[in-house]
């Protein structure tokens, strides 16, 4: 099966949650299958994926996937981004929703598709020129990543790319975060 039939089998549309008029896609499914889970987690990682852009500062070697850290957004994004870091044999930094990082730290505030929120890095977590892989179930208006890039990029980190297992075009949240690529493992 090609993957985005895969994700697109296995997502469950949910009508007028966690409001009336939005469609939540819940990828619950995927995580709980476990070859599904591998192949979502392979293509998340897959050094094809990552921006052309990245090549430039990718290191020649073997074994270099592209990227020197996977970062992953709270909450569903940590399921991912744990497993993405294993594969591809690098570390994994979260950022979190406010409150909840004890050291010091960054923070962006962001609009969601509905309501607004916080987001917080520790400042230690990421090294100036470290290349960054952003890893997150959905990608909606693109607020949630966005606040996402301007943490990472303000610890002096670069995005080579940003990869999501479901991209909601109409909400046109690539164009958000353009000129950043934008990987989905399947676009609707
Ligand atoms: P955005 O900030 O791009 O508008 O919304 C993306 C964030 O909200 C992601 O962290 C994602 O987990 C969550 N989100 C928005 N819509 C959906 C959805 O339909 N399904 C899931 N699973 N998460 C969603």
């Amino acid at each position: 099966t090609p993957l985005d039939e895969l994700i697109a089998s296995h997502a469950v549309e949910i009508p007028d949650f966690p409001q009336p008029g939005v469609v939540f896609r819940d990828l619950t499914p995927v995580f709980a299958d476990g070859p599904a889970f591998r192949r979502m987690v392979e293509g998340l990682a897959a050094p094809s994926l990552v921006d052309p852009r990245a090549a430039a500062l990718a290191t020649p070697g073997r074994g270099d996937p592209g990227y020197d850290v996977v970062v992953g957004v709270e909450a569903r994004g940590f399921l991912l981004a744990a497993a993405v870091a294993l594969e591809a044999g690098v570390g994994v930094v979260p950022v979190r929703k406010a409150g909840k990082l004890p050291r010091e730290r960054l923070s962006a505030d962001y609009t969601l598709e509905y309501g607004t929120a916080t987001l917080e890095v520790h400042t230690d977590s990421l090294t100036p020129g470290q290349r960054v892989l952003l890893v997150d179930d959905v990608l909606a208006t693109g607020g949630t990543l966005g606040a996402s890039i301007q943490l990472v990029e303000a610890l002096g980190g670069v995005v080579v790319a940003v990869s999501v297992v479901i991209e909601l075009a109409e909400l046109a949240g690539r164009q958000r975060l353009a000129p950043h690529a934008v990987h989905a493992l399947w676009t609707t």
